[in-house]
Formats: C-alpha cells, structure tokens, sequence
C-alpha cells in the first residue's frame, strides 16, 4: 500500500482513516492544502476493489480541487473524502452521521459536500454531528443542487471557447456533441438549445435520451460514435479519462470543452490536443460553478452573486488560453501554473491551523 510515495500524494498536509465497527464506516479523508482556506471537497461512497484504489482516488480527487479553488479564486483549499463500501447496501444515516463526528473532529480543517454515491438527504445526517458541512438542501437553508450552477459555467466555458475558437458571440448554429445527459448534462444541454446550438445527444441511460429527445428534438447517437462526432465542440459530461491514446486520433472536433472530471487521461494528451489545433477547456476551471454554488451557502446565500462569480470562468478561461498562446503550451499545462501560482504563494503564512 502507498500513501507518502503514491504519485498523487503531492505534498498532502493531512490523510485521516476513520473507521467505526459499530456502523461498518471504513473512510478515508484527505486535505491537501490549506494555504488559501479550508480545504472544501465532496465525500464519494464507492465500491472500491481494495483500499489502494481508494487512497489513489482520495489523493487524486483531493488535490484536484486545490487546483480547482485556486483557480475559481475562492479562499478554500483543497480535499476529499472517501467511504468504501457499496452504498447501496451498507449505508445508513447512522453511518452518514458516524462520518460527520470524523468530520467534526478535524475541527473545520476539511468541509465535506456531496459527491458522487452521497445526496443532500447525507449531508443531513452529518450536519447533525458537524457544522463543517455544505451542499444541504434548499428548505433547511442550504444552496440546493450544485449541478445547476455547474452546468451554468460548462455553458460558459463552452460559449467562451467557441468565440476564441470562431470569433463568434453565440452559439447559434454551432454543432455540440454532447456525452452524458446526467445532473449536469440535462441543465447544460437547455442552456445549448436557448442558445441556438444544434446538440446532438448521447447516454447509456435509455430514459435520459428519451427524455431529451423528445423535449428539444435533438438528434442522438450511440455511446461508442458521441467522442467522434464531426462537430464543432465536444462537451464530455459523463466519464474522466476519455481524451485518451485510443481515442484522440479520432477526434473530429475543434473545441473539447465538458463538466467531467480528468477528461484528459494523462497530461501530455492535452499537449496532443494542442498539436492537432484543438482547444481544451481545462475541466476543473470550467466546471467549478457548483463549488462556487456551496462556497457561498450560509444564510446570505444569493443565487445572484453566486451567477456572478460563475460568470467570471469566461474571463480565467480567456486569461489561461493567452497564456497557453504567450509560452506556447497547452491549455491544461498553463491552469496548472496559474491555478500554482494562487494557491503556493506564502505557503507558510496562509496555512490554516487546526485550532483544538
Ligand atoms: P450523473 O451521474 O448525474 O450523470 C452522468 C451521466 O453520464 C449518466 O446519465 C450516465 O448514464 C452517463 N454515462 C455514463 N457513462 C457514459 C458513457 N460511456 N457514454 C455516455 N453516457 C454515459 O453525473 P453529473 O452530476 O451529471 O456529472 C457529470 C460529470 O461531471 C461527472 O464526471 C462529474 O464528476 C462531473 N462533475 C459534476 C459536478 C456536479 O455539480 N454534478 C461538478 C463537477 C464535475
């Protein structure tokens, strides 16, 4: 087992294993870096195959949204939580809350949300044990479902990338191909047909193609053509990993611009990407509008100063394409060195102290 010599450990300040018998809870929690804030990240509940695959995907996810707050200029730092275990079948609001007391004994180092295996009815639970917890629902004062505001700023970041791409200020009459008609697919793809985006579709899940195509009469097609679609932007809003050696060279379109996590598989396809002239929006900065949705939640939440703040990804993207162009290199190599550049700066000064 590797943790302190893993390739995603980079520097994590802190990695917590929690375990409580009484309700199977087996966690793992990770903080990355403090120095901008308190480290915010969702908790995922996962089936994980061994405990490698779980510490491999805390430190991933974790340092991740280092990165991803950085660059969305929020004072929080990066973390991440993981629950192995099949949710289906071992959760429990008992366990949710047995998380929530690990939670709280970070004492506000870490602030955990929803992810993915986790809902707005367990962040209930936990906030019965902590206050370190965000993401609760509308009616008990929370900021509802980030996937709106997620989706709003993949908009964005798509409109934004077009118009460097084209020149153009809208989308109208522009082709998108869109992978994934999830949380965040389904609001995304209202926003590309307001806009006046030809979006053709695709889903493993049946009833979401159904559901789409009947409401905006889009076109569909199987999940294995979605990536190769001639079109002019790419949205990958399912899977991480599908910018990969297998797919790239068949790639048909000019702009990759989508709400997953780690399109790119590995760094140098971005390089690639690059090579072949097509423009990457990198993924953490254009889909952080959900982050930026929990980070405002408390009681002066507004939805209007959160659109705000999500609005501003078209200026980051814009300053991070000119940098690519200025050094020439890739998109995604040049939000790694601003988003760097925001959150290492006075390491020690800013590094947020556990207080107890
Ligand atoms: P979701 O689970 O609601 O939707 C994912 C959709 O992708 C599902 O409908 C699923 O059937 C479909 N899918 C899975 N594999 C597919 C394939 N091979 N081809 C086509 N469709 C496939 O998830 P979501 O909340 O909409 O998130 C979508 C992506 O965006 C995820 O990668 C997620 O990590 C990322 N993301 C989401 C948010 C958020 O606020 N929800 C924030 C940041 C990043």
């Amino acid at each position: 087992m590797t943790v302190f010599t893993n390739h995603a450990f980079d520097k994590h300040q802190l990695i917590c294993f929690a375990n409580d018998p009484e309700t199977n809870l087996k966690a793992i929690i990770a903080v990355h870096n403090t120095n901008r804030g308190p480290a915010l990240g969702g908790c995922r509940f996962w089936n994980y195959q061994n405990e490698q695959e779980a510490i491999d995907d805390v430190l991933r996810l974790s340092r991740g949204m280092t990165y991803k707050s950085a660059l969305a200029n929020l004072n929080l730092g990066g973390g991440k939580a993981v629950i192995i275990g099949d949710p289906r079948h071992i959760k429990t609001p008992q366990l949710m809350q047995a998380f929530g007391r690990f939670v709280n004994k970070l004492n506000g180092l870490y602030i955990t949300a929803e992810d993915v295996g986790t809902s707005t009815a367990d962040m209930e639970s936990i906030h019965q044990e902590t206050s370190h917890v965000v993401g609760l629902d509308n009616k008990n004062g929370g900021s509802g479902d980030p996937s709106i505001f997620t989706a709003y700023g993949v908009y964005i970041g798509i409109k934004t990338s077009y118009q460097k791409k084209s020149g153009k200020n809208s989308l109208s009459g522009a082709k998108v191909a869109l992978q994934g008609l999830g949380h965040v697919g389904s609001y995304l793809l209202k926003h590309l047909h307001d806009d006046g985006a030809e979006v053709v579709v695709a889903d493993l899940n049946k009833e979401n193609v159904e559901r789409v195509t009947q409401q905006y009469g889009v076109k569909s097609v199987d999940v294995s053509q979605i990536l190769y679609e001639e079109c002019d932007i790419l949205s990958p809003c399912a899977l991480g990993g599908v910018i990969n050696d297998k797919t790239i060279d068949s790639l048909r379109c000019n702009v990759i611009a989508g709400a997953a996590n780690n399109q790119l598989l590995e760094a140098q396809h971005g390089d690639l990407l690059k090579e072949k002239g097509i423009l990457y929006a990198p993924d953490y900065l254009i889909n952080a509008g959900g982050l930026i949705n929990v980070s405002y939640e408390g009681e002066h939440y507004n939805p209007q100063i959160v659109k705000k703040h999500v609005d501003g990804i078209h200026d980051t993207l814009m300053e991070i394409y000119n940098l690519a162009e200025e050094k020439n290199i890739s998109s995604n190599r040049a939000s790694d060195m601003v988003a760097e550049s925001r959150f290492m700066k006075n390491e020690n000064e800013h590094s947020y102290k556990i207080t107890a």
